[in-house]
Protein backbone atom coordinates (compact mmCIF):
# COMPACT_ATOMS: atom_id res chain seq x y z
CA UNK A 1 0.00 0.00 0.00
CA UNK A 2 1.67 3.14 -1.05
CA UNK A 3 2.17 6.14 2.29
CA UNK A 4 -0.86 7.40 3.30
CA UNK A 5 -1.68 11.22 2.27
CA UNK A 6 -3.15 13.28 4.95
CA UNK A 7 -5.59 15.94 4.59
CA UNK A 8 -3.39 18.42 6.53
CA UNK A 9 -0.70 17.53 9.16
CA UNK A 10 2.04 19.00 11.47
CA UNK A 11 5.15 20.26 8.85
CA UNK A 12 8.35 21.65 10.87
CA UNK A 13 10.56 23.62 8.84
CA UNK A 14 13.30 22.42 7.40
CA UNK A 15 15.79 24.52 8.54
CA UNK A 16 14.95 23.45 12.38
CA UNK A 17 13.96 26.90 13.57
CA UNK A 18 11.24 25.23 16.20
CA UNK A 19 14.33 23.08 17.83
CA UNK A 20 16.89 26.45 18.16
CA UNK A 21 13.45 27.45 20.24
CA UNK A 22 12.90 25.01 22.16
CA UNK A 23 16.82 23.85 23.08
CA UNK A 24 17.05 27.37 24.12
CA UNK A 25 14.00 26.63 26.38
CA UNK A 26 15.57 23.68 28.25
CA UNK A 27 18.91 25.20 28.35
CA UNK A 28 17.86 27.93 30.38
CA UNK A 29 15.36 25.83 32.18
CA UNK A 30 11.95 27.90 31.38
CA UNK A 31 9.71 25.00 30.94
CA UNK A 32 7.03 27.03 32.60
CA UNK A 33 3.92 29.02 31.06
CA UNK A 34 5.74 32.00 30.83
CA UNK A 35 9.31 33.03 29.84
CA UNK A 36 10.90 34.73 26.72
CA UNK A 37 8.88 32.56 23.74
CA UNK A 38 6.19 32.89 25.30
CA UNK A 39 6.58 37.09 24.93
CA UNK A 40 8.12 36.65 21.41
CA UNK A 41 5.81 34.38 20.03
CA UNK A 42 2.79 37.29 20.86
CA UNK A 43 5.01 40.28 20.03
CA UNK A 44 6.25 38.02 16.21
CA UNK A 45 2.58 37.49 15.84
CA UNK A 46 0.59 40.25 17.01
CA UNK A 47 3.95 42.22 14.14
CA UNK A 48 3.24 39.41 11.42
CA UNK A 49 -1.26 40.01 11.28
CA UNK A 50 -0.64 43.57 12.50
CA UNK A 51 -2.38 43.79 15.75
CA UNK A 52 -1.05 45.81 18.94
CA UNK A 53 -1.66 43.33 21.44
CA UNK A 54 -1.80 39.24 21.38
CA UNK A 55 -2.28 37.15 24.24
CA UNK A 56 -0.94 33.51 24.05
CA UNK A 57 -3.30 30.68 25.25
CA UNK A 58 -3.47 26.82 25.77
CA UNK A 59 -5.86 26.49 22.44
CA UNK A 60 -7.98 28.49 20.00
CA UNK A 61 -11.07 27.81 21.80
CA UNK A 62 -10.05 28.80 25.09
CA UNK A 63 -8.87 32.13 22.83
CA UNK A 64 -12.36 32.14 22.05
CA UNK A 65 -13.92 31.49 25.23
CA UNK A 66 -11.53 34.37 26.66
CA UNK A 67 -12.97 36.97 23.93
CA UNK A 68 -16.48 36.29 24.67
CA UNK A 69 -15.72 36.93 28.38
CA UNK A 70 -13.93 40.08 27.20
CA UNK A 71 -16.82 41.35 25.32
CA UNK A 72 -19.33 40.97 28.40
CA UNK A 73 -20.91 37.76 27.25
CA UNK A 74 -22.61 36.07 30.26
CA UNK A 75 -25.49 33.95 31.54
CA UNK A 76 -28.81 34.20 29.23
CA UNK A 77 -26.76 36.54 26.67
CA UNK A 78 -27.22 35.93 22.91
CA UNK A 79 -24.77 35.49 20.89
CA UNK A 80 -24.87 35.56 16.78
CA UNK A 81 -22.33 32.18 15.43
CA UNK A 82 -22.42 30.65 11.53
CA UNK A 83 -23.93 27.31 11.70
CA UNK A 84 -21.33 26.20 8.88
CA UNK A 85 -18.03 26.01 11.47
CA UNK A 86 -16.47 23.30 13.61
CA UNK A 87 -18.01 23.18 17.05
CA UNK A 88 -15.21 24.65 19.21
CA UNK A 89 -16.85 27.88 17.48
CA UNK A 90 -19.74 27.26 19.67
CA UNK A 91 -19.43 25.37 22.62
CA UNK A 92 -17.47 28.37 24.22
CA UNK A 93 -20.94 30.53 24.20
CA UNK A 94 -22.38 27.42 25.93
CA UNK A 95 -19.61 27.61 28.88
CA UNK A 96 -20.17 31.26 29.63
CA UNK A 97 -23.94 30.10 29.89
CA UNK A 98 -24.75 32.34 27.28
CA UNK A 99 -27.49 31.49 24.08
CA UNK A 100 -26.55 30.87 20.36
CA UNK A 101 -28.16 31.52 17.69
CA UNK A 102 -27.21 30.38 14.10
CA UNK A 103 -26.56 31.79 11.48
CA UNK A 104 -26.29 30.38 7.42
CA UNK A 105 -23.69 31.11 5.06
CA UNK A 106 -23.91 32.14 1.44
CA UNK A 107 -23.01 30.62 -1.96
CA UNK A 108 -20.46 33.71 -2.69
CA UNK A 109 -18.06 32.96 0.46
CA UNK A 110 -19.24 29.61 2.13
CA UNK A 111 -19.82 32.28 5.45
CA UNK A 112 -21.63 34.28 7.41
CA UNK A 113 -24.34 35.64 5.45
CA UNK A 114 -24.25 39.16 5.73
CA UNK A 115 -28.10 39.09 4.57
CA UNK A 116 -29.43 36.65 7.58
CA UNK A 117 -27.55 38.00 9.83
CA UNK A 118 -29.26 41.42 9.15
CA UNK A 119 -32.47 39.21 9.46
CA UNK A 120 -31.01 37.96 12.72
CA UNK A 121 -30.50 41.68 14.26
CA UNK A 122 -34.45 42.32 13.49
CA UNK A 123 -35.37 39.15 15.56
CA UNK A 124 -32.83 39.16 18.17
CA UNK A 125 -31.82 43.37 18.61
CA UNK A 126 -30.20 42.84 22.31
CA UNK A 127 -27.49 39.99 21.09
CA UNK A 128 -24.24 40.65 22.56
CA UNK A 129 -21.58 39.30 20.50
CA UNK A 130 -21.43 38.60 16.52
CA UNK A 131 -18.50 35.43 16.09
CA UNK A 132 -17.59 35.36 12.21
CA UNK A 133 -15.55 32.54 11.00
CA UNK A 134 -13.35 32.29 8.01
CA UNK A 135 -13.61 28.76 6.92
CA UNK A 136 -11.15 26.79 5.24
CA UNK A 137 -8.80 30.18 5.15
CA UNK A 138 -11.44 31.96 3.06
CA UNK A 139 -12.67 35.23 4.65
CA UNK A 140 -15.92 36.38 4.99
CA UNK A 141 -16.77 39.06 3.28
CA UNK A 142 -16.17 41.65 6.13
CA UNK A 143 -17.36 44.88 5.22
CA UNK A 144 -20.59 43.92 5.02
CA UNK A 145 -20.69 42.42 7.99
CA UNK A 146 -18.68 44.91 9.90
CA UNK A 147 -20.99 47.85 8.40
CA UNK A 148 -24.31 45.76 10.18
CA UNK A 149 -22.20 44.86 13.44
CA UNK A 150 -21.29 48.33 13.91
CA UNK A 151 -25.09 49.97 12.94
CA UNK A 152 -25.83 47.80 16.11
CA UNK A 153 -22.86 48.56 18.26
CA UNK A 154 -22.00 45.04 18.84
CA UNK A 155 -18.78 43.64 19.92
CA UNK A 156 -17.33 41.37 17.04
CA UNK A 157 -14.81 38.18 17.22
CA UNK A 158 -13.45 36.76 14.53
CA UNK A 159 -12.73 32.89 14.72
CA UNK A 160 -9.88 32.84 12.43
CA UNK A 161 -8.40 29.26 13.43
CA UNK A 162 -8.44 28.27 9.86
CA UNK A 163 -7.19 31.81 8.16
CA UNK A 164 -3.42 32.49 9.77
CA UNK A 165 -2.44 33.96 6.46
CA UNK A 166 -5.46 34.84 5.06
CA UNK A 167 -6.23 38.32 3.96
CA UNK A 168 -9.31 40.08 3.72
CA UNK A 169 -8.81 43.57 1.12
CA UNK A 170 -5.13 44.24 2.24
CA UNK A 171 -5.74 43.71 5.70
CA UNK A 172 -5.25 40.35 8.20
CA UNK A 173 -8.34 38.27 8.62
CA UNK A 174 -8.84 38.62 12.67
CA UNK A 175 -7.87 42.37 12.56
CA UNK A 176 -10.89 43.29 10.90
CA UNK A 177 -13.09 43.21 14.26
CA UNK A 178 -12.47 43.67 17.78
CA UNK A 179 -10.75 40.51 18.67
CA UNK A 180 -9.04 37.96 16.85
CA UNK A 181 -8.75 34.02 17.25
CA UNK A 182 -5.60 32.14 16.39
CA UNK A 183 -4.98 28.19 16.80
CA UNK A 184 -1.91 26.12 16.29
CA UNK A 185 -3.42 22.59 16.49
CA UNK A 186 -2.03 19.88 14.78
CA UNK A 187 -4.18 20.02 11.77
CA UNK A 188 -3.90 23.96 11.25
CA UNK A 189 -1.60 25.71 8.55
CA UNK A 190 1.61 26.21 11.56
CA UNK A 191 1.28 23.99 14.49
CA UNK A 192 2.75 24.16 18.10
CA UNK A 193 0.73 20.71 18.84
CA UNK A 194 -1.61 22.64 20.58
CA UNK A 195 -2.35 26.43 21.46
CA UNK A 196 -4.35 29.42 20.51
CA UNK A 197 -3.77 33.42 20.49
CA UNK A 198 -6.01 36.00 21.33
CA UNK A 199 -5.14 39.08 19.20
CA UNK A 200 -6.79 42.61 19.26
CA UNK A 201 -6.14 46.32 18.96
CA UNK A 202 -7.56 46.98 22.79
CA UNK A 203 -4.23 46.00 24.57
CA UNK A 204 -6.11 46.46 27.83
CA UNK A 205 -8.78 43.90 27.18
CA UNK A 206 -5.90 41.79 26.03
CA UNK A 207 -3.77 42.45 29.49
CA UNK A 208 -7.19 41.45 31.31
CA UNK A 209 -7.50 38.06 28.72
CA UNK A 210 -4.12 36.96 30.37
CA UNK A 211 -4.97 37.61 34.05
CA UNK A 212 -7.46 35.77 33.39
CA UNK A 213 -5.86 32.79 31.83
CA UNK A 214 -3.08 32.27 34.96
CA UNK A 215 -6.05 31.96 37.13
CA UNK A 216 -7.13 35.59 37.79
CA UNK A 217 -4.89 36.60 40.42
CA UNK A 218 -4.73 39.95 42.46
CA UNK A 219 -1.53 41.77 42.74
CA UNK A 220 -1.40 40.77 46.69
CA UNK A 221 1.45 38.87 48.08
CA UNK A 222 -0.90 35.96 48.98
CA UNK A 223 -3.05 34.07 46.70
CA UNK A 224 -6.19 36.68 46.46
CA UNK A 225 -9.01 36.12 43.75
CA UNK A 226 -11.49 38.72 43.11
CA UNK A 227 -13.21 36.62 40.02
CA UNK A 228 -13.05 33.81 38.27
CA UNK A 229 -9.90 32.57 36.82
CA UNK A 230 -8.64 29.83 33.81
CA UNK A 231 -5.49 27.61 33.14
CA UNK A 232 -5.16 28.61 30.25
CA UNK A 233 -1.96 30.05 29.65
CA UNK A 234 0.21 28.71 26.77
CA UNK A 235 3.76 27.18 27.81
CA UNK A 236 7.32 28.33 26.92
CA UNK A 237 8.23 25.12 24.86
CA UNK A 238 5.16 25.17 23.06
CA UNK A 239 5.50 28.96 22.02
CA UNK A 240 8.99 27.82 20.99
CA UNK A 241 7.25 25.92 17.87
CA UNK A 242 5.63 28.52 16.68
CA UNK A 243 7.75 31.03 16.78
CA UNK A 244 10.20 28.67 14.86
CA UNK A 245 6.73 28.34 12.59
CA UNK A 246 5.69 31.09 12.22
CA UNK A 247 9.52 31.77 10.09
CA UNK A 248 7.60 29.51 7.39
CA UNK A 249 3.88 30.68 7.56
CA UNK A 250 4.30 32.25 4.07
CA UNK A 251 6.53 29.03 2.33
CA UNK A 252 3.14 26.78 3.67
CA UNK A 253 0.56 29.95 2.08
CA UNK A 254 2.78 29.25 -0.76
CA UNK A 255 2.38 25.80 -1.04
CA UNK A 256 -1.40 25.55 0.17
CA UNK A 257 -2.06 28.13 -2.79
CA UNK A 258 -0.03 25.34 -5.21
CA UNK A 259 -2.01 22.58 -4.14
CA UNK A 260 -5.49 24.52 -4.76
CA UNK A 261 -4.55 25.98 -8.36
CA UNK A 262 -3.51 22.08 -9.10
CA UNK A 263 -7.09 20.70 -8.03
CA UNK A 264 -8.86 23.30 -9.74
CA UNK A 265 -6.86 23.14 -13.07
CA UNK A 266 -6.69 19.20 -12.93
CA UNK A 267 -10.73 18.76 -11.50
CA UNK A 268 -12.18 22.49 -12.02
CA UNK A 269 -13.31 21.27 -15.57
CA UNK A 270 -15.11 17.86 -14.26
CA UNK A 271 -18.75 17.86 -14.68
CA UNK A 272 -20.65 19.38 -11.87
CA UNK A 273 -17.62 20.46 -10.01
CA UNK A 274 -17.10 23.95 -8.11
CA UNK A 275 -14.16 24.78 -6.50
CA UNK A 276 -14.62 26.92 -2.98
CA UNK A 277 -14.92 30.52 -4.08
CA UNK A 278 -12.10 32.91 -4.05
CA UNK A 279 -13.11 36.25 -4.14
CA UNK A 280 -11.19 38.77 -5.69
CA UNK A 281 -10.98 40.85 -2.04
CA UNK A 282 -10.12 37.60 -0.73
CA UNK A 283 -6.23 36.64 -0.34
CA UNK A 284 -6.71 32.80 1.28
CA UNK A 285 -4.44 30.77 2.57
CA UNK A 286 -6.11 28.08 1.08
CA UNK A 287 -5.62 26.07 3.76
CA UNK A 288 -8.01 22.88 2.91
CA UNK A 289 -8.68 22.62 -0.96
CA UNK A 290 -12.72 22.23 -0.90
CA UNK A 291 -15.18 21.84 -3.55
CA UNK A 292 -18.89 20.57 -4.03
CA UNK A 293 -20.08 18.27 -6.49
CA UNK A 294 -23.55 18.76 -8.26
CA UNK A 295 -23.89 16.07 -10.49
CA UNK A 296 -23.19 12.40 -10.69
CA UNK A 297 -20.26 12.04 -8.52
CA UNK A 298 -21.18 12.66 -4.93
CA UNK A 299 -18.94 13.32 -2.02
CA UNK A 300 -19.50 9.78 -0.75
CA UNK A 301 -17.93 8.59 -3.80
CA UNK A 302 -14.83 10.79 -4.01
CA UNK A 303 -14.41 10.31 -0.12
CA UNK A 304 -14.67 6.41 -0.10
CA UNK A 305 -12.54 5.88 -3.80
CA UNK A 306 -9.36 8.44 -1.99
CA UNK A 307 -9.57 6.25 1.47
CA UNK A 308 -9.04 2.97 -0.82
CA UNK A 309 -5.97 4.14 -2.02
CA UNK A 310 -4.60 5.23 1.90
CA UNK A 311 -5.91 8.89 1.10
CA UNK A 312 -7.20 11.18 3.69
CA UNK A 313 -10.68 13.53 3.08
CA UNK A 314 -13.89 14.90 4.39
CA UNK A 315 -16.58 16.46 4.42
CA UNK A 316 -17.63 20.02 4.78
CA UNK A 317 -18.24 20.73 8.61
CA UNK A 318 -21.81 19.51 9.73
CA UNK A 319 -23.85 22.45 10.33
CA UNK A 320 -24.15 23.18 14.33
CA UNK A 321 -28.18 23.64 13.72
CA UNK A 322 -28.16 20.09 12.67
CA UNK A 323 -26.23 19.10 15.00
CA UNK A 324 -27.68 17.07 18.16
CA UNK A 325 -26.51 18.54 20.79
CA UNK A 326 -27.12 22.06 19.20
CA UNK A 327 -30.39 21.67 17.53
CA UNK A 328 -32.35 23.00 20.14
CA UNK A 329 -31.61 27.02 19.28
CA UNK A 330 -32.26 28.90 16.84
CA UNK A 331 -31.31 29.08 13.10
CA UNK A 332 -31.56 32.13 10.49
CA UNK A 333 -31.46 31.13 7.22
CA UNK A 334 -32.31 29.15 3.93
CA UNK A 335 -30.33 26.83 4.16
CA UNK A 336 -27.33 27.20 2.39
CA UNK A 337 -25.02 25.87 5.12
CA UNK A 338 -26.93 22.39 4.47
CA UNK A 339 -26.22 22.14 0.82
CA UNK A 340 -22.81 22.97 1.55
CA UNK A 341 -22.62 19.77 3.80
CA UNK A 342 -24.35 17.98 1.59
CA UNK A 343 -22.33 18.32 -1.81
CA UNK A 344 -19.37 19.71 0.15
CA UNK A 345 -15.74 17.41 -0.25
CA UNK A 346 -12.26 18.99 1.56
CA UNK A 347 -9.01 17.66 -0.23
CA UNK A 348 -5.91 16.49 0.98
CA UNK A 349 -3.91 19.80 1.42
CA UNK A 350 -1.12 18.54 3.58
CA UNK A 351 2.16 20.58 2.87
CA UNK A 352 4.69 18.41 2.39
CA UNK A 353 2.67 16.70 -0.56
CA UNK A 354 4.50 16.43 -3.72
CA UNK A 355 3.32 16.77 -7.04
CA UNK A 356 3.54 12.79 -7.13
CA UNK A 357 1.11 12.82 -4.46
CA UNK A 358 -1.12 15.24 -6.20
CA UNK A 359 -1.11 12.97 -9.43
CA UNK A 360 -2.29 10.07 -7.16
CA UNK A 361 -4.83 12.22 -5.45
CA UNK A 362 -6.40 14.01 -9.04
CA UNK A 363 -6.16 10.68 -11.64
CA UNK A 364 -8.23 8.94 -8.29
CA UNK A 365 -11.09 11.12 -8.80
CA UNK A 366 -10.82 11.76 -12.14
CA UNK A 367 -11.72 8.23 -12.43
CA UNK A 368 -14.71 8.54 -11.07
CA UNK A 369 -15.72 10.35 -14.09
CA UNK A 370 -15.03 7.90 -16.56
C1 LIG B 1 -9.41 24.46 15.05
C2 LIG B 1 -10.54 25.38 15.18
C3 LIG B 1 -10.89 25.95 16.41
C4 LIG B 1 -10.31 25.53 17.72
O1 LIG B 1 -8.98 25.65 17.89
P1 LIG B 1 -8.24 24.70 18.97
O2 LIG B 1 -6.89 25.31 19.04
O3 LIG B 1 -8.26 23.33 18.41
O4 LIG B 1 -8.98 24.80 20.26
C5 LIG B 1 -11.90 26.88 16.43
N1 LIG B 1 -12.58 27.22 15.34
C6 LIG B 1 -12.30 26.69 14.14
C7 LIG B 1 -13.08 27.14 12.96
C8 LIG B 1 -11.29 25.73 14.02
O5 LIG B 1 -11.05 25.16 12.84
Amino acid sequence: MADRIFLSSPHMSDEGYEREYVKEAFDTNWIAPLGENVNGFERELAEKVGSKAAAALSSGTAAIHLALKAAGVGEGDIVFCPSLTFSATANPIIYQNAIPVFIDSDYETWNMSPKALEEAFEKYPEVKAVLVVHLYGLSADMDKIMDICNRHNVTVIEDAAESLGTYYKGKHTGTIGDYGVFSFNGNKIITTSGGGMLVSDNEEGIEKVRFWSTQSRDKARHYQHSEIGFNYRMSNIVAGIGRGQLKVLDDRVAKKRYIYNFYKKELGELDGVKFMPSNEWNEPNYWLSSMTLNGKVRPIDVMEALEKENIESRPVWKPMHMQPYFEKYDFIGEGMSEKLFENGVCLPSDTKMTDEDLERVVNVIKGLWR
